[in-house]
């Protein structure tokens, strides 16, 4: 007993020092986010600082973060008018990108240049991304910087539209200068997450004006620092790109084909969402014999990354099927059904009525799905 005792305690003491080793390797972890029908699901973190503002972290150091995070691209977004390292790093705006885009190269993660004009509210932070040279966005007036943006065919997205800083009360609030930049075709998105925060009213602002949805991470820190491993992860924006490059990508934004996936919720246009769900959700075993009083299961695959939360929506006639059922990312899971007592099922395709809780088409409005089965 002791011997295997010492046997066991090598084992697992072996067993951790592998574990180290690979928690230690330069890894990335992939988003299972599937592409859909026609397009690439691309996942970006459009807003990022380095030393070269106020971030704690040099430019390569987001490119590898981004990377190791399952991300395609980033966006470096440092702030022109705040620059508190400048005794200490040069002040050329266009200096974060040169340096992200060379590690960018080198590990294949799309590096899009961009700068936050950081101004108070109203307008209040904006993001011009897709920029040829920040230097110009430098001025005085935020008019004339955003202005800039349109100059160099930029585009451009309202940052933490409910930050409390600018919005005592955390909601969006919409002034007569965003109509403006709305008016001149200079904004065109709009973060609802930044950080772990979800805007619900910079949501409804969005599809109130035909915004494209952002969700970003704003990081001024180490990404593991504010996202440790084993815990939740940065929100992102999913671009549904027809290819994997920097022209595609703004042709995406500009068609407002995005998503946004944050605290394990999947938020964007129905018509987004509902191809996601069915790319990653399969019924293995659609057949199921209902007669009589017997319970059959169903096994359902779900190969994506994300946790569909599914709830019932109003009651089947016949048959009885879970009220709530967790698909579980990468797993099969079991889903009991039965004939209601007394119910004669006919045979053939019948369907049953879902929301799941975590694909959000709109501010409280779930995404409706209906799973597929036939009583043989
Ligand atoms: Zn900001
Ligand atoms: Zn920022």
């Amino acid at each position: 007993m002791k011997v295997k005792w010492s046997l066991f305690t090598l084992v697992a003491a072996i067993a951790l020092l592998e574990f180290n080793a690979f928690s230690q390797q330069r890894a990335r972890t992939p988003i299972a986010i599937p592409d859909i029908p026609g397009f690439k699901a691309l996942k970006f973190d459009f807003h990022l600082h380095t030393v070269f503002s106020d971030g704690l972290v040099w430019p390569t150091v987001r490119v590898e973060e981004a990377w190791r995070d399952g991300l395609d691209g980033i966006a470096i977004t440092d702030h022109l008018e705040y620059q508190p390292f400048k005794a200490d790093v040069s002040t050329n705006h266009n200096r974060s990108f040169e340096i992200a885009r060379r590690a960018g190269e080198d590990l294949d993660i799309l590096v899009i240049k961009g700068s936050e004009i950081t101004r108070d509210m109203p307008p209040g932070h904006l993001n011009g991304i897709f920029l040829k040279d920040s230097t110009a966005l430098a001025v005085t007036s935020w008019r004339d910087a955003l202005d800039a943006t349109k100059k160099q065919d930029a585009f451009v997205f309202w940052n933490h539209p409910g930050w409390t800083a600018q919005s005592p009360d955390g909601t969006s609030k919409w002034y007569a200068e965003h109509t403006e930049l709305l008016e001149k075709e200079i904004l065109k998105g709009i973060e609802i997450v930044n950080g772990r925060d979800y805007y619900a009213d910079a949501h409804q602002l969005a599809l109130d004006h035909n915004l494209t949805l952002f969700a970003n991470s704003d990081l001024h820190s180490p990404a593991h620092m504010d996202y440790p491993p084993g815990g939740d992860f940065r929100p992102v924006t999913i671009v549904f790109a027809r290819e994997r490059t920097a022209e595609s990508v703004k042709e995406a934004l500009l068609a407002r084909r995005t998503a946004v996936y944050s605290g394990g919720r999947l938020m964007g246009a129905e018509e987004l969402l509902r191809p996601i769900f069915q790319q990653s959700v399969e019924v293995l075993n659609p057949k199921v014999r209902l007669q009589g009083s017997g319970r059959r299961t169903v096994q359902i695959h779900n190969t994506s990354g994300v946790a569909f939360e599914l709830e019932m929506r109003g009651s089947s006639d016949n048959v009885n099927a879970p009220r709530q059922v967790t698909l579980a990312p990468g797993k099969i899971v079991l889903f009991t059904i039965s004939a209601k007592s007394g119910k004669e099922i006919p045979k053939g395709r019948f369907k049953l009525d879902y929301r799941v809780k975590n694909l959000i088409c709109a501010p409280g409005q779930p995404l409706n799905v209906q799973l597929e089965l036939e009583a043989i």
